[in-house]
């Protein structure tokens, strides 16, 4: 075979990456067309279990082919060099291992950005999307601070600042490294001026009355479902964004108590939630004095949010 990517292959340890643990794909590629090595890439993920292994193929090949694209490498193979071929199989062989998708690739599209993902932080879901259109729906661009409890990433709070020019955000985490990445993708998003960042559990180090929008997709996995869940949550994603305790409830509790303290007079929440906690979260912002509480379904028609705001009274518990 000529054309190929191995004809002037040389050290892979010379491309920065662990060259041993990749070894083994890279040569079972050799002498293979890219149409082949997609072929077989896809055929690799799909028996590791991803049922998306085809698609992934294609996204890790554009990936290590950036600005390329797989239809002009397969126009034109000299496109996809050694070194492109020595990375795909070292994004491919931590895939495999089922490593998610946005850590191999270092980054998750969600609502209209691009965000840095690490192992330190929950990878963005579209699901959590439903809880951003929520708000927007409901609070219009007048200026509002913004609260996001637990941002992680900082998916929500960038997102909705994205579309609020007269918001600024203050996204809350008790995670250091987990606000590492969150003010990095501020800066990503060109969102700087308008985020800030603090350390710290949920509302505790926030005024009374300081918050007029209050958004959290806290950790709500039951603790015992934790170990039933993919490789790729249940080893790879960071377990203080995900367990919410025996019930899965332990969050919205801490959380949701103290919501009329935070909150202004008619000062709006929204919480994601799982699909069968509805009813559950309802009753807890109920019982802490709030009002106008809804659960809205995410695109698959699962309960995804559970919105509501303090009431306009000085006091949303005794007033
Ligand atoms: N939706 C996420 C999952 O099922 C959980 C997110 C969370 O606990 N906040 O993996």
């Amino acid at each position: 075979m000529s054309g190929g990517p191995f004809d002037t292959m040389v050290d892979t340890a010379k491309s920065g990456f662990d060259a041993a643990a990749h070894k083994p794909l890279l040569e079972a590629w050799q002498g293979l067309s890219l149409a082949d090595i997609r072929a077989d890439l896809g055929a690799r993920l799909i028996a590791a279990g991803i049922d998306e292994g085809a698609d992934e193929s294609r996204f890790l090949i554009n990936h290590v082919l950036a600005p390329a694209r797989l239809s002009d490498a397969l126009a034109d193979p000299a496109l996809f060099s050694w070194q492109a071929a020595d990375q795909l199989a070292a994004l491919a062989w931590r895939r495999l291992s089922r490593v998610p998708l946005s850590q191999v690739l270092g980054s998750q599209p969600f609502w209209t950005l691009d965000l840095a993902v690490t192992p330190d932080v929950l990878t963005p879901r579209s699901d959590t999307e439903t809880l951003v259109e929520a708000v927007l729906a409901d609070a219009d661009d007048a200026p509002a601070r913004l609260v996001d409890l637990g941002t992680g990433s900082g998916a929500i709070l960038l997102a909705l600042l994205s579309e609020r020019a007269g918001w600024s955000g203050l996204g809350v985490d008790l995670s250091a490294p987990a606000l590492a990445i969150a003010t990095a993708n501020a800066v990503r998003c060109g969102l700087a001026n308008r985020a800030g960042f603090s350390q710290g559990r949920w509302g505790e180090g926030l005024a009374d009355g300081s918050v007029d929008v209050l958004v959290s997709n806290p950790p709500y996995i039951v603790s015992d479902v934790l170990a039933g869940l993919e490789p790729e949550v249940r080893d790879h994603e960071p377990a203080l964004a995900l367990d919410g305790g025996t019930d899965g409830l332990d969050a919205y509790r801490e959380i949701i108590t103290d919501l009329p303290r935070l909150l202004v007079p008619n000062g709006l929440f929204a919480l994601e939630i799982g699909h069968d906690q509805g009813e559950s979260v309802s009753t807890l912002a109920h019982e802490a004095g709030l009002v106008e509480i809804r659960v809205l379904p995410d695109l698959a028609g699962n309960d995804r949010v559970v919105m509501g705001r303090r009431g306009a009274g000085a006091s949303a518990v005794d007033g």
